[in-house]
């Protein structure tokens, strides 16, 4: 039984960022009869070149919010596979591991950018957030404060080159979606944030390039070399844009955005199968980043929480980034639903921040780093036999079960908040 108004222990939550952690925060609290306002700074929603790929701890997710169909709908049904190539060795395939063992699981592995998740998620809270979701563009975040009875954000409202209104919002709880630059956990903690930011850089591009069907290229491939590292993923659907691919490599760092410009088309040259010239391929759209792998030691201060990148980035190789963004919301949506509903008592916020951090720290931050070293500091000629990771694809190689298995298994960056749920209904008339 829903809470009657007298019973609530909150109101409404405040969300800061429009990204995949707060529309898919929103949309899932809003599924309860939780009312939150999201304010986003920009004046639409980001359609940086950015993840792609959601594992299947983040489709769980995604299932559960309802989101999945459409999902699948606009997006390839599956990579056939993920495989590892030696670049210098003519890009010679190492080993790879077959997707297509869970083609025929709800749960498997989602492929879509991250522009259209973010479009998708927008028309759910819009259609089914049974208008308890309130989506404001323009709202740009500027500082954060609490007493013992509220929250509240400070914000600059207006479109880009007009002159900004000064607003105060309140609401019982703050939470900072609001991205790696959080202006919410600058307010919490300056710019104390754990852990480093890589010497590269990062490109990202759409390409359109014949070539890779021409030499049996598919799926996702992970490029090891010390130079060029990255990934080439298919992205486009046959039938309308087959020949579209996402080209990720690094780059040293150090040099000007125009000067990497000048030096990519080496790097094509040296990644993509038949060392094409410009004129060969056509790249669409480009963006450049910097990588970091951190970490705050705090995802909660009062009733101010930080949530996804806001509290940890890593860096994108590995698919990292967004599925904690995602673990994060679907755990916090199920505490503050379980606070709100009572069957948990505020606590249960202590232990979102703990365990959502310590998940972080003790898998997310391990694991990409070992995918990032994986393909830019090690000895390609050796991998197979000095990479773990690799030699477990190797030993599950052709067994199609053991790879169903081992692809779908329960991962341990999950954690089920709701068995901290109390399951004595008396027990909630106790709070
Ligand atoms: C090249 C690249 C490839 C990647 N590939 C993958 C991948 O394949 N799989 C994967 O899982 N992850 C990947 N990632 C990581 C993934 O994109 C991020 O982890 C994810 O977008 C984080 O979501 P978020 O909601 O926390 O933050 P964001 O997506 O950054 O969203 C934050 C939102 O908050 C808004 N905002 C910022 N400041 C304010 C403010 N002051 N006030 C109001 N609003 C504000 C922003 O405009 C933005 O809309 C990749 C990242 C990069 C750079």
């Amino acid at each position: 039984m829903p809470p009657t108004e007298k019973e609530r222990p909150f109101e409404k939550i405040l969300i800061a960022g429009a990204g995949p952690a707060g529309l898919l925060l929103a949309l899932m609290l809003s599924q309860h009869g939780i009312p939150s306002l999201v304010l986003e700074a920009w004046d639409r929603l980001d359609e940086r070149l950015r993840a792609t790929q959601y594992g299947v701890p983040a489709t769980r997710i995604f299932r559960r919010a309802g989101l999945l169909k459409d999902f699948r709908e606009a997006g390839i049904p599956t990579f056939p596979y993920i495989c590892w190539r030696n670049v210098k060795d003519s890009r010679k395939k190492l080993i790879g591991i077959d997707l297509s063992t869970t083609k025929d699981e709800e749960d498997r592995m989602t492929v879509l950018p991250l522009n259209m998740i973010l479009q998708i998620m927008y028309k759910h809270c819009i259609e089914r957030g049974n208008g308890l979701i309130d989506i404001r563009f323009n709202h740009k975040v500027t500082n954060v404060g609490q007493d013992g009875s509220k929250a509240w954000a400070d914000v600059e409202v207006g479109r880009p080159g007009t002159v900004p209104t000064q607003l105060r919002f309140e609401a019982d709880y703050v939470i900072g979606c609001d991205g790696g630059s959080s202006v919410v956990r600058k307010c919490l903690f300056g710019r104390d944030w754990p852990g480093e930011t890589f010497d590269c850089k990062l490109m990202v591009q759409n390409v359109f390039y014949d070539g890779f069907d021409k030499h049996g290229w598919d799926g996702g491939n992970y490029m090891i070399d010390e130079e060029h590292f990255g990934l080439i993923a298919k992205r486009g659907k046959a039938g309308t844009n087959g020949n579209l691919w996402r080209v990720t490599y690094g780059d040293a760092g150090g040099f000007s955005d125009e000067e990497y410009i000048a030096r990519r088309p080496e790097a094509f040259k040296r990644l993509l199968p038949g060392s094409p010239e410009p004129s060969d391929y056509t790249i669409t759209d480009t963006n450049q980043f910097r990588i970091h792998n951190r970490c705050v030691d705090k995802m909660r201060v009062g009733r101010i929480l930080l949530a996804a990148d806001a509290a940890h980035v890593c860096n994108p190789f590995g698919g990292y980034g967004c599925m904690s963004a995602v673990l994060d919301a679907g755990g916090l949506a199920d505490c503050l639903i379980g606070y709100y509903e009572g069957w948990a008592d505020e606590s249960i916020l202590d232990l979102y921040a703990e365990i959502r951090r310590q998940k972080f720290v003790d898998y997310v931050d391990r694991r990409s780093r070992k995918n990032f070293y994986r393909i830019s500091r090690t000895d390609a000629n050796t991998a197979l036999e000095t990479d773990p990771f690799l030699g477990l694809l190797k030993d599950i190689e052709g067994d199609k079960e053991r790879t169903r298995q081992f692809l779908m298994k329960w991962s341990s960056i999950e954690y089920d908040f709701t068995q901290h749920y109390r399951k004595d209904k008396k027990e909630r008339s106790k709070i």
